[in-house]
């Protein structure tokens, strides 16, 4: 499995700046001393990371770009690719080349997920891999029938939340547009904060902001 990507942010000698890094420097950007030798105001500690890894969210809707990965490549008019992940994280998707299960495409630590179920219901957990199964083996989810408007990854993932009732809890989970609108977009726009930070890191090494009064 890939490593996950952190960004540290500490204070050395100023309550008013915090610096941001990928890896620690060896000398403070503000005042220029050793930060080995020299005491922190804050030792580092690492930024809330937006994405996991798709095994370690089940009964989610996963999420990734549909080329690349987050960090490197997404920008906001990225298309997206879903899925869904039974009660192991094992995902199911839907794309032009047909049903996947268990695809090694996911198992990259850079993908967002939705979970819609609590796992620790074991009744509800059992209900969701028996229908997951079955509306996976449905024939229309061929390579054939692939369709990039209207017979796609959302409609698999849509479809299964409507097969399972979950509509009726989650209404946007009727309508792509609103699905995205009220379930995807809030994820995107918060992990699209953390990519920006983390490309001016890898180019700049050190970022330093203005801390929170
Ligand atoms: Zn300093």
């Amino acid at each position: 499995m890939e490593e996950d990507h952190p960004i540290f942010c500490f204070q050395h000698c100023s309550r008013d700046e915090n610096i941001l890094c990928l890896s620690l420097p060896n000398h403070c950007p503000l005042c220029s001393r050793d930060l080995q030798t020299t005491q922190m105001l804050i030792p580092p500690f690492r930024l809330t990371y937006p994405f996991q890894c798709a095994i370690k969210s089940p009964c989610s809707v996963v999420i990734r770009p549909t080329h690349g990965s987050f960090l490197r490549d997404y920008t906001n008019s990225s298309n997206l690719h879903v899925g869904i992940t039974n009660t192991k994280g094992s995902v199911y998707d839907y794309d032009e080349g047909g049903l996947h299960v268990h695809s090694p495409t996911w198992t990259s630590t850079e993908t967002l997920t939705i979970p819609v179920i609590q796992t620790n219901d074991t009744m509800w957990s059992h209900t969701w891999n028996i229908r997951l199964e079955q509306w996976a083996m449905q024939q229309q989810w061929t390579a054939d029938r692939y369709n990039d408007t209207h017979h796609n990854c959302y409609d698999f993932v849509l479809g299964f939340l409507q097969y399972m009732g979950l509509d009726k809890c989650l209404p946007c989970a009727s309508n792509r547009t609103e699905f995205c609108a009220k379930m995807i977009v809030p994820k995107t726009t918060a992990a699209a904060k953390y990519i920006s930070l983390y490309r001016k890191l890898y180019k700049d090494k050190v970022v330093i902001q203005t801390a929170a009064p």
